[in-house]
């Protein structure tokens, strides 16, 4: 008889010839358990989903609430369904005023394929700036909108229309013009390895877009929810996106993204033609009850407070002279090594050892931490332990 994992290579859809092979049986809190019972930290909440840790209680309880109500009823927007019309309502009322119009989709690259869609509608333009190093999802409008030409090059023809520019550069701000529709960026750019905007610059970004009549897309699809140490991340830069993108954390480990912009904008997908997004499952009604139970859940444990402590002790605790940078804000953060060699070797040993990392998509010299936003500071420390152990086994004669 085949075992699980032969099985799992031999049927489920393989995209790389390295799989990881981990087999877990339960995962609560920060924990994900093998069969047997050996626990293993996750700190890159799975990634970027479980920022209440894994499995958390009033989710579950949301979730099997809905379930036994009403599952799918319809596709989305007919119908007025309880859990996606609070959703709404909670996510409205904790966003600027003039985000209150949310579409819900099944995933964020949805949730970008919807944003790119609005703002060609709203503008009447096709023509799109996206970044540098950039990753925004991996359907074909997505991947248009990626910065980095490794991954899609073997997918062209992509999209028209779309330039790209760099971070922070100031002179690159000058290609936003009245026949741009859009500038998509994420607030914080999470698989160039953790990048961060300066204020001035993202003041600038903002002003650019006004100034041209152009929408700023903020993908918030990792960086949001409390993940940064605010909310949202467009906070740390004082600014408001035209459209939010979100997904990720947003189910609270149920499937569900979101666009979010202003009724007006929003406007534009009623007309010529009608129906201008269309999703059968997006905003299940159970993705949006677990979202509003982990929104919930977030906001009455104040779970954001400890963030910007939580990221000062691992910065505190990640010291070691091969350690050749740490970025990022809150835990969303990037340790950067020489090579991607000496990267690999340490998250290897890290997940023997029972913590889990891993690099990014674009940078892969640099270890993923994105851990639960509940992970206590006892959690972090004895991580952090075993991460700089890995660390000197790997860099020390
Ligand atoms: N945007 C950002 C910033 C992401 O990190 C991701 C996923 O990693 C996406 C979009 C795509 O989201 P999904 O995988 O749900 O399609």
């Amino acid at each position: 008889m085949l075992t699980l994992r032969q099985l799992f290579l031999n049927n489920n859809a393989q995209t790389t010839h390295f799989p990881l092979l981990l087999e877990f049986d339960r995962a609560e809190g920060v924990y994900i358990y093998e069969e047997g019972g050996k626990g293993y930290m996750d700190l890159i909440s799975g990634i970027g989903v479980s920022n209440l840790g894994h499995s958390h209680p009033k989710v579950v309880q949301a979730v099997k609430d809905q379930a036994e109500k009403y599952m799918h009823l319809m596709v989305y927007g007919e119908y007025v369904q309880t859990p996606q019309v609070r959703f709404a309502e909670k996510l409205v009322s904790i966003l600027p005023e003039s985000l209150n119009s949310v579409y819900f989709t099944n995933s964020g690259a949805e949730a970008v394929e919807g944003a790119i869609k609005l703002a060609k509608r709203y503008t009447g333009s096709p023509n799109v700036l996206a970044f540098n190093n950039s990753y925004h999802g991996s359907t074909h409008g997505a991947l248009s909108v990626m910065g980095n030409e490794e991954f899609k090059q073997a997918y062209r023809p992509l999209l028209p229309g779309i330039g790209f520019i760099r971070l922070n550069n100031h002179d690159d701000l000058e290609l936003i013009t009245h026949q741009t529709a859009c500038v998509i960026l994420e607030t914080i750019q999470g698989e160039a390895g953790i990048r961060l905007p300066d204020y001035e610059w993202m003041q600038a970004l903002r002003k650019c877009c006004s100034e041209t009549g152009t929408l700023l897309i903020l993908d918030e699809i990792q960086a949001a929810l409390g993940r940064t140490g605010k909310l949202f991340a467009f906070e740390h830069f004082d600014i408001v996106p035209d459209i939010l993108l979100m997904a990720k954390a947003l189910g609270g480990g149920m499937p569900v993204g979101a666009f979010v912009s202003s009724v007006e904008i929003m406007s534009a997908f009623k007309e010529n033609p009608i129906l201008g997004h269309i999703t059968t499952f997006g905003g299940h009604p159970v993705s949006c009850a677990a979202g509003l139970a982990a929104l919930d859940v977030l906001l009455e444990e104040n779970l954001i407070d400890d963030v910007a402590e939580k990221e000062a002790i691992i910065r505190r605790e990640l010291q070691h002279p091969a350690i050749e940078e740490i970025r990022g804000k809150g835990l969303m953060l990037a340790v950067e090594f020489e090579s991607f060699d000496t990267n690999k070797k340490i998250i290897d040993t890290c997940i023997q050892n029972g913590v889990i990392t891993d690099w990014f998509l674009h940078c892969s010299n640099s270890m993923r931490l994105a851990p639960p936003l509940i992970i206590t500071i006892e959690e972090l420390v004895k991580a952090c332990q075993i991460i700089v152990q890995a660390i000197a086994q790997h860099t020390e004669d």
